[in-house]
């Protein structure tokens, strides 16, 4: 389940700071429609400002753009790219009815749900188009097709327990060794929100291939290790 609401309980940012995120990009991305609350979008910059293997950044899930925009900056600086990858048909809380949804995402003339015109005006209006691109699809078919290995994995896609843990099994192999995951809404708590997000960042910490470097709110940042996923 995503969430806007602010959970700061239990943040342990390891050192990271925002001081290198360009303040008005920051503004920007802080004020953009979206699900990520701003101490955690500033972590997630961090955390990918950070990498130290080479490959491009993905994120899966990007709705407006918002997470693109802090994920893009730290691209941007790290001299890669950032494939922003949605199908831009909401996730199962994005539709009518459910607690997530905001009508005027709809498209009437096929009656459902199209943030892709949303997302492109942020990225270009973020000025990051050369570092952004986006890839407009369904997650499991592009990361069967997927050759290359990642600098940075995001995942914040469907949160449903079939959608988050196809992402976690398709999507951690071409994490390289070295490189870093951010997991969002997790909530250890049930209270907090829909646990598949928590369940697929303990099976990353199970499975011993990743330490956590990171912990913002409701977003992990992993490394991975070593093999085994
Ligand atoms: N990161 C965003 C919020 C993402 S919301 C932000 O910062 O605001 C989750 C997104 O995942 C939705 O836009 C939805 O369309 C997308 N999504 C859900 N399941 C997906 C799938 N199987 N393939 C591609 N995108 C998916
Ligand atoms: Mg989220």
């Amino acid at each position: 389940m995503d969430t806007a609401g602010t959970d700061t309980a239990g943040t342990d940012t390891a050192g990271m700071d925002t001081a290198g995120m360009d303040p008005e990009l920051k503004a920007y991305a802080d004020a953009a429609r979206g699900f990520m609350p701003v101490d955690e979008g500033a972590a997630l910059y961090e955390a990918a400002m950070g990498v130290t293997t080479p490959g491009p950044f993905l994120e899966v899930g990007s709705y407006c753009g918002k997470s693109s925009i802090y994920l893009g900056a730290a691209a941007r600086s790290r001299d890669t790219v950032l494939f922003a990858l949605d199908h831009h048909r909401g996730s199962e809380e994005n539709q009518a009815g459910w607690e997530y949804h905001e009508p005027d995402l709809v498209d009437p003339a096929v009656n459902k749900m199209d943030t892709l015109p949303i997302f492109r005006r942020t990225v270009h209006d973020a000025g990051l188009e050369g570092v952004v691109i986006a890839l407009v699809g369904q997650s499991i078919p592009v990361a069967e097709n997927w050759g290359m290995p990642l600098a940075f994995l995001f995942i914040d896609g469907g949160h449903g327990a079939e959608p988050a843990h196809a992402d976690y099994e398709h999507w951690m192999p071409h994490v390289a060794v070295g490189s870093r995951v951010a997991i969002h809404d997790v909530f250890p708590n049930p209270a907090d929100g829909g646990r598949p997000p928590f369940e697929i960042y303990t099976r990353a910490m199970e499975s011993g291939a990743f330490r956590e470097i990171g912990h913002t709110g409701s977003l992990r940042v992993l490394e991975r290790t070593g093999p085994g996923i």
